[in-house]
């Protein structure tokens, strides 16, 4: 098998994860007898091993093949605004040891930089099969070049050569990805993007981003900046955003924008919780946190500003109902975690009410279920192709 072709037909079975070798015929269209050969070469190198039998639509019982999860580990960090993640998985995601610090990020790129590289090299110390490394970021990522270009309102973070630093320093092929699409990834492999398509993932945290996959591969557009969900203008006369554009959705539905709006209520004296002297959050350190439990015990205020930002992200969700038709949405970030019915309920009658009823009949808004390294993961997982496409240029 030519080396391009090799590489494709061990995509196809990393991205099925278990396959059998009628299945791999009928998807490469390449001879079963071919096919075989190729399998028996893979098993022997220790690449793919044979999984449990079942039963095919004709009755025949047939063995499932997937890759060996210890042809390679990965490391996967995830670099946030409060804290880094740092994984340790198997070459198929599943994370073997996981490690959470605080990044320190308005400190600048050198400190951030220099609490995380410590727990690189005990990990790599520790576990000498880790062959790859995928870093998660968010911001402008350029990921051809594996740089940050900016990380909105975090000094310091400009241009910010990460590949570049990882590999000098590790010797170890690095892969800088969005973190909304390493989250999307793990979604894909482990979560509520398994079996379908054509699904969009949106992460409501401080910022809004999307990551979205038409037949199974995700759209990153022209310049790789797909999914700036965001920066879609909700109210042409709103507040301005960090884009130079005005009342995008993020000004309006992020995390910081709820935690503006009832900051700024407070100032005008309206009345909540909140407000009242022996309340336990000042306006100053007010969370999406407190907010959420201040409107579940109906502290009119928050429920009010939670409310609308339901109906805005039900708003901005039914374009891209319209525009996409996917199968689910999966919601991530800390808004829809904290505040599940409070930002769903509104939103999902927004988005009934508002995209088409044939579009919206058949789609399923769920929230992530995947626990809190699934963005590192999802980081490591970015790296597993290109190692395999090391591993063959090596075969
Ligand atoms: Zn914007």
């Amino acid at each position: 098998m030519r080396n391009t072709d090799l590489v494709q037909f061990l995509k196809l079975i990393y991205a099925e994860r278990d396959i059998s070798r009628a299945a791999l015929a009928e998807k490469t269209r390449l001879a079963p007898s071919y096919i075989t050969v190729t399998i028996r070469q893979l098993q022997e190198k220790g690449w793919l091993l044979e999984g449990e039998r079942v039963r095919s639509r004709a009755g025949r019982r047939r063995r499932l093949l997937h890759f060996n999860p210890a042809l390679a580990h990965l490391l996967g960090i995830e670099i946030g605004r409060a804290y880094s993640r740092i994984v340790v998985t198997d070459f198929l995601g599943t994370v073997l040891s996981h490690k959470r610090i605080s990044s320190h990020v308005s400190k600048g790129r050198d400190h951030a930089l220099g609490l995380i590289h410590p727990e690189v090299k005990a990990c790599l110390q520790h576990d000498p099969r880790v062959q790859g490394i995928g870093i998660a970021h968010s911001g402008v990522i350029d990921t051809a070049a594996g740089s940050v270009l900016f990380w909105p309102e975090v000094q310091g973070w400009r241009d910010v050569p990460l590949k570049q630093i990882f590999e000098g320093e590790y010797g170890l092929l690095t892969v800088v990805e969005d973190s909304v699409r390493t989250w999307a990834k793990a979604e894909q492999q482990f979560g509520q993007g398994r079996g379908h398509s054509n699904f969009v993932c949106i992460d409501i945290g401080m910022g809004i981003g999307a990551a979205i996959f038409v037949d199974g591969h995700p759209y990153v557009g022209a310049s790789g900046l797909a999914g700036e969900l965001g920066h879609t203008t909700i109210d042409e006369n709103g507040d301005l955003c960090s884009c130079g554009n005005r009342g995008c959705l993020e000004v309006i539905a992020s995390g910081a924008a709820i935690i503006n709006r009832v900051r700024s209520a407070l100032e005008k004296g309206v009345g909540s919780v909140l407000g009242e002297e022996d309340s336990t959050s000042s306006p100053e350190d007010l969370s999406i946190e407190s907010i959420v439990t201040a409107a579940k015990a109906h502290d009119r205020l928050c429920e009010l500003v939670l409310r609308e930002a339901g109906t805005h992200l039900g708003t901005a969700m039914a374009g891209l109902v319209n525009l996409l038709n996917p199968e689910t949405i999966i919601l991530g970030g800390a808004l829809p975690r904290a505040a599940t019915d409070l930002i769903l309920e509104p939103l999902r009658g927004t988005l009934k009410a508002r995209a088409l009823q044939q579009s919206v009949s058949r789609v399923d808004v769920a929230i992530s279920q995947l626990p809190d390294d699934a963005t590192a993961a999802g980081a490591a997982l970015a790296v597993a192709e290109r190692t395999l496409e090391d591993l063959c240029r090596a075969w």
